[in-house]
């Protein structure tokens, strides 16, 4: 089956064409046939952008005012680049959608009463959710016969327990509001967590783990016989670990003194905490991990320190995951820093031998980008790099959902 995958923002729209059935699942071979995106939609210099491997990517700058017609450009790319015969050959569609609150723990075909539940879920994700369902919309205009699938970020943390995602607040918060802990980044973790198991040959209830996503936005889960029993971003995805332009976890009270201080509101707040701070914050210079990789080799102690917050975190909540787990069999690394950084992943393992982990540092210098495992032969707990992939497990899920299937990641 072919599905289309789609990730709409804002101004954007990232798809990829995936063709998937349960024997090409079984055998893992199931396979990405085109990707791209669109960007700066609503402008006449939005670019277009599209790869059928092998054929190297091509590339258009246009007008493109609305994500209706930037839908419609990308499937007539993809015809034109013999992705498809036809539009009628994309027989599902399905979304990424990042909050799904409490209501949606798996995958679901979105319908009428879908749709309202994720309209429901905006005020908790207000800055995607419109967005991944303006994605809907044009995906049911475009294609109405064809059956849409939303999958949600929040869905597979939804097994942890309350005294995980709990604030410390007046209860009648979360019962008048639903706040509390939600969590994202949540395909990710399922996804190498299942790829995890699959390489050591394990059952869901063989393998504790912990996860740890490390891109431009950082997460950590902690699983527990294949269910999620805590992760460290919250409410939003601001909580938690250090992340390139977000503070990660910090006393609230910091924030009303920082308000108080300079006189900022909300919104002002709200740009500080997640545009200006983080690997960013903290260096002065770049959000981006090998940028700071090569100041700090140069001497930029501002560089260095962020490097160490990034990596003392991660570290500490290695930790805390451990002792909620009680017991840990693997833990793996990743998403931009962690499939790609061994000195990020050496830093954050160092130290942690009496844990039981240990990282060999000629093999995890070896793996950038790439599977493998990187702990030495004696070390009790398996560390892993596994690069993710969010859209294969969004196509499968969709393709499980439309046929009826079950779910076993
Ligand atoms: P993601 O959000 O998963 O795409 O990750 C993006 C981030 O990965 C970038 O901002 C970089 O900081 C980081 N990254 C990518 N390649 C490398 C690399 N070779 N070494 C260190 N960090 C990297």
């Amino acid at each position: 089956m072919k599905i289309l995958v789609l990730n709409c923002g804002s101004s954007s729209i990232k798809f990829q064409l995936i063709e998937t059935d349960s024997e090409l699942i079984e055998s893992d071979t199931d396979r990405c046939i085109a990707k791209g995106g669109v960007e700066r939609i609503g402008t006449d210099e939005a670019t277009l952008k599209v790869t059928v491997p092998p054929a190297p990517s091509v590339s258009t700058t246009e007008e493109i005012l609305d994500h209706q017609t930037a839908l419609t450009r990308a499937i007539a790319t993809l015809k034109e680049h013999h992705a498809v015969a036809d539009i009628s050959q994309i027989q599902a569609v399905g979304h990424r959608v990042l909050h799904g609150g409490e209501r949606f723990t798996a995958p679901v075909i979105i319908d009428e009463d879908v749709e309202q539940g994720i309209q429901q879920c905006v005020e908790l994700g207000p800055l995607h959710n419109p967005h991944n369902l303006r994605g809907y919309y044009v995906a049911r205009k475009v294609m109405p016969q064809v059956p849409q699938v939303a999958v949600f970020d929040t869905a597979f943390h939804q097994t942890m327990p309350p005294h995980a995602y709990i604030y410390g607040l007046p209860y009648s918060y979360y019962r008048r509001y639903h706040i509390r802990r939600y969590g994202f980044h949540g395909t990710s973790h399922r996804y190498v967590a299942y790829r995890y198991r699959r390489i050591f040959g394990k059952a869901r209830e063989e393998a504790n783990l912990i996860t740890v996503h490390l891109g431009n936005g950082c997460s950590m889960a902690a699983i527990d016989k294949g269910n999620c029993i805590d992760t460290s971003m919250g409410l939003t995805p601001q909580e938690g670990l250090l992340m390139g332009t977000r503070c990660g976890d910090i006393d609230s009270a910091a924030l009303l003194y920082i308000m108080s201080k300079d006189e900022l509101n909300l919104h002002d707040m709200s740009i500080l905490i997640n545009k200006f701070s983080g690997l960013y914050g903290i260096s002065g210079e770049s959000n981006d991990m090998r940028e700071l990789e090569d100041a700090a080799a140069k001497g930029d102690a501002q560089a260095k320190l962020a490097i160490d917050v990034f990596c003392y975190r991660v570290k500490k909540y290695i930790g805390s995951y451990s002792a909620a787990l009680g017991h840990v069999d693997g833990i793996v690394f990743t998403g931009g820093i962690g499939e790609n950084s061994p000195p990020v992943r050496a830093q954050v393992c160092a130290g942690l031998s009496e844990m039981g982990i240990q990282v060999d540092p000629a093999r995890n210098a070896a793996v950038v980008g790439k599977e493998s495992e990187i702990s030495t032969k004696d070390s009790r707990v398996r560390v892993m790099v596994i690069p993710t992939n969010e859209e294969l497990l969004i196509a499968r899920d969709t393709f499980r959902v439309v046929r009826g299937l079950p779910n076993p990641h």
